[in-house]
């Protein structure tokens, strides 16, 4: 009876953003996952407004019907992953689908629930979001994309979820396909969009900041110092060039005491190394 710990790795080495819920790695209903055979895709329904309401639903369910959590996996409106519960979930009810013990699909699914109303209002973050996040998974487990199953799927005349995809659901698996079978190297646009998901990790105090975010932060802020170091120095000289020629003084003085300006200001160990002492 497993839980599913390696969920908030495996998502955020897709380029995603994930919360970690606090104690999601030991909350299940009672007992861990069995074998996982697919993914099931559901819409929480309710509120038109906020990122993310449903989430205290999710993780408190309602007694006796809904034991928590009712979801493994949440997905905000803002493309943010939550893990919820590593276990079991109270998400997919009785129905079926080729290859899944019929009616007792909570052990063999993991269920994602995702903030919309269900009239289709999808943000653009979630439609790159969960197809990307739903595909890693399906990675992780080997297995293919027929297995991003949506609830009304599952439970076809009962169930609506998710709705309103743009190209229904079909079209989800297409795009989870695409992520699987993609072994072509990230575009440039992807990288840019990782990088932009790690950087913007580093201002998330609910994230837990490995040291590959630290060090992503910390090479673009010095690769941003440098630019401006560049600019200001030039910006100098040309300053030092204008007022030496207007004024009759040597340009090449001005710059001489602007320099000896700056390392005087500057802290001991940049200016003179190996004379720290005082
Ligand atoms: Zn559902």
């Amino acid at each position: 009876m497993p839980y599913l710990t390696w969920m908030a790795d495996v998502l955020r080495d897709a380029g995603l953003r994930v919360v970690e819920v606090d104690g999601w790695q030991s909350r299940g209903n009672r007992r861990g996952m069995s074998d996982v055979r697919g993914v099931l895709l559901h819409h929480t329904g309710g509120s038109g407004a906020g990122n993310f309401p449903a989430l205290n639903y999710l993780i408190q369910g309602e007694l006796p019907a809904k034991p928590p959590p009712v979801a493994n996996l949440g997905l905000a409106r803002d493309g943010t992953w939550y893990t919820i519960g590593a276990g079991l979930a109270s998400h997919a009810g009785r129905g079926k689908w080729p290859g899944i013990p019929t009616d007792n699909g909570n052990p063999h699914l993991i269920g994602v629930e995702a903030q919309s109303t269900g009239k289709g209002d999808w943000t653009p973050e979630q439609l790159e979001s969960y197809p990307r996040g739903v595909a890693a998974l399906l990675r992780h487990l080997g297995l293919p994309a027929d297995r991003a199953i949506a609830h009304k799927e599952w439970r076809p005349g009962d169930k609506i979820d998710p709705a309103g995809w743009p190209g229904d659901i079909n079209g989800f698996r297409d795009t989870v396909r695409a992520y699987l079978e993609d072994d072509m190297p990230l575009s440039d646009q992807d990288i840019y969009r990782i990088w932009d998901f790690k950087a913007h990790e580093l201002n998330n105090p609910a994230a837990v900041h490995s040291a590959a975010v630290w060090l992503v932060g910390a090479n673009m802020g010095a690769w941003q110092a440098e630019k401006q170091l560049v600019g200001l120095r030039t910006a100098v000289e040309k300053l030092a060039e204008a007022v030496g020629s207007a004024q009759g003084v040597n340009p090449d003085d001005l710059k001489k005491a602007i320099s000896d300006a700056i390392a005087e200001a500057a802290p001991p160990a940049l200016a003179a190394p190996g004379n720290g002492e005082g």
